[in-house]
């Protein structure tokens, strides 16, 4: 079961759950949705001056992204992305499914302040796509807006694979140069923002007092195994990470995976962590999607990396050689490693790799694989060899491909 928190200060105007349920049109006409927008140029310098990041991973500012497309030769296109891959993240669900208005209402805007003349909303869910379509029902907004559901997968949600799978290919990534905002959906500069982003910028401009804490809020979802609950929360910037083990019931965690699993193991001094990118980025991890994935004291970091290196390479999209050789081999090795087989070369092996793998890919996963394993090593620079000759309990049966480990329901 996963419970679901707000640690925004009283009165603040969040993501989750602000109507007392789901959302409908009248409910969200009655917070300021869907007001006219006098001024598109103004608005997109406000989203610069908050310092909004996406939402989908890799945190870039947001404004920067709509300035692209707007100053890019039109016509033009906004996606939004609800797309999400990592297993243990379920924040785009839930608010396609529970909120689909406040995206919409984001995909709105963004084509205003961009000049798109089509949006999509982009997504694999299928709770949440009947949510969109009742919404894009109710709401009948002033840009062409249609609805594109994917096959879920690690993948489908890299902004190339989305604009591949808009166009009727397949949701894989693509080699970069051109990014989408050169050419995207049918050529056009296309903006790819994920739900969350959108949603942000829409409660920007219907509270305009709040810009600024609403910019740096996150939507979190924490989980860990055990008895322990999942959570989806929405957090002020800069929550320490104890804070949100706490929350889930995870206080006694001794390491944490980030990011989905995008982010690496972070073991010793994982309680300092704040919740902010650049501070995660400095200390080697990364904040990703805002997952958030707690180890508990019996808990192996070898078994959890050669789980996480195993889904990895399992989600592989197969294009790139490098990739599915890569991943294979960091999974591979870890995997014996977990089994008290570790050769003993391994931890020079994976070391190297490790270094030598990131930015091979046409996309993110190969790097996510590379940085599980760098991690590891960095922060348990001796669980490996403390497995041989034969493995700790807990990683008996380790490395199921299935990321059953990291999966989160959406509540
Ligand atoms: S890096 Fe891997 S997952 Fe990404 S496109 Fe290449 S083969 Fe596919």
């Amino acid at each position: 079961m996963t419970a679901v928190y707000s640690l925004l200060p009283e009165g603040r105007h969040g993501l989750l759950a602000p109507l007392g349920g789901g959302e409908d049109i009248d409910g969200y006409l009655a917070v300021g949705g869907y007001a006219p927008l006098a001024s598109p140029d103004r608005l997109l310098d406000r989203i610069a001056a908050t310092g909004l990041r996406g939402r989908g991973g890799a945190g870039f500012p947001a404004a920067v992204k709509l300035r692209a497309v707007r100053d890019a030769p039109g016509p033009r296109v906004v996606v939004a992305n609800g797309e999400e891959g990592e297993p243990g993240s379920v924040k785009d669900r839930w608010l396609l499914r529970h909120r689909p208005h406040v995206v919409l209402d984001g995909v709105r805007l963004a084509a205003a302040m961009t000049g798109a003349e089509r949006g999509f909303v982009y997504l694999s869910d299928e709770r949440a796509e009947q949510a969109v379509r009742q919404a894009l029902a109710e709401s009948a907004p002033e840009v062409r807006i249609d609805v594109v559901r994917t096959q879920h997968t690690y993948v489908a949600g890299e902004e190339s694979a989305v604009v591949r799978a808009v166009n009727g290919g397949p949701a894989l990534p693509t080699a970069k140069p051109p990014r989408p905002f050169e050419s995207g959906v049918g050529g056009a500069p296309t903006l790819v923002a994920n739900v969350e982003t959108l949603a942000r910028v829409a409660v920007m401009y219907s509270r305009p007092d709040e810009a600024d804490s609403v910019a740096g809020a996150h939507l979190v979802t924490l989980s860990g195994a055990g008895a322990a609950g999942a959570a989806l929360a929405e957090v002020p910037a800069g929550t320490h990470l104890k804070v949100l083990a706490d929350l889930c019931g995870h206080g006694t965690a001794t390491a944490v995976v980030l990011g989905g699993m995008f982010g690496g193991l972070y073991g010793e001094g994982w309680t300092d962590l704040p919740l902010d990118h650049d501070r995660l980025k400095e200390a080697g991890g990364a904040l990703g999607c805002g997952a958030l994935h707690f180890l508990r004291p019996e808990d192996c970091p070898v078994g959890v990396a050669a789980e996480a290196t195993a889904y990895l390479a399992a989600q592989s999209a197969r294009q790139c050689g490098v990739c599915v050789s890569g991943t294979g081999a960091l999974a591979a090795t870890l995997t014996a490693a977990a089994r008290g087989e570790a050769g003993h070369d391994s931890v020079d092996k994976l070391r190297r790799w490790s270094q030598q793998l990131p930015g091979r890919g046409a996309c993110g996963l190969l790097d996510a694989a590379a940085r599980i394993v760098g991690s590891l090593l960095a922060h348990f620079p001796d669980r490996i060899d403390a497995h041989r000759p034969s493995a700790c309990p807990a990683c008996e049966g380790a490395a199921p491909e299935d990321g059953r480990r990291f999966t989160v329901p959406v509540p």
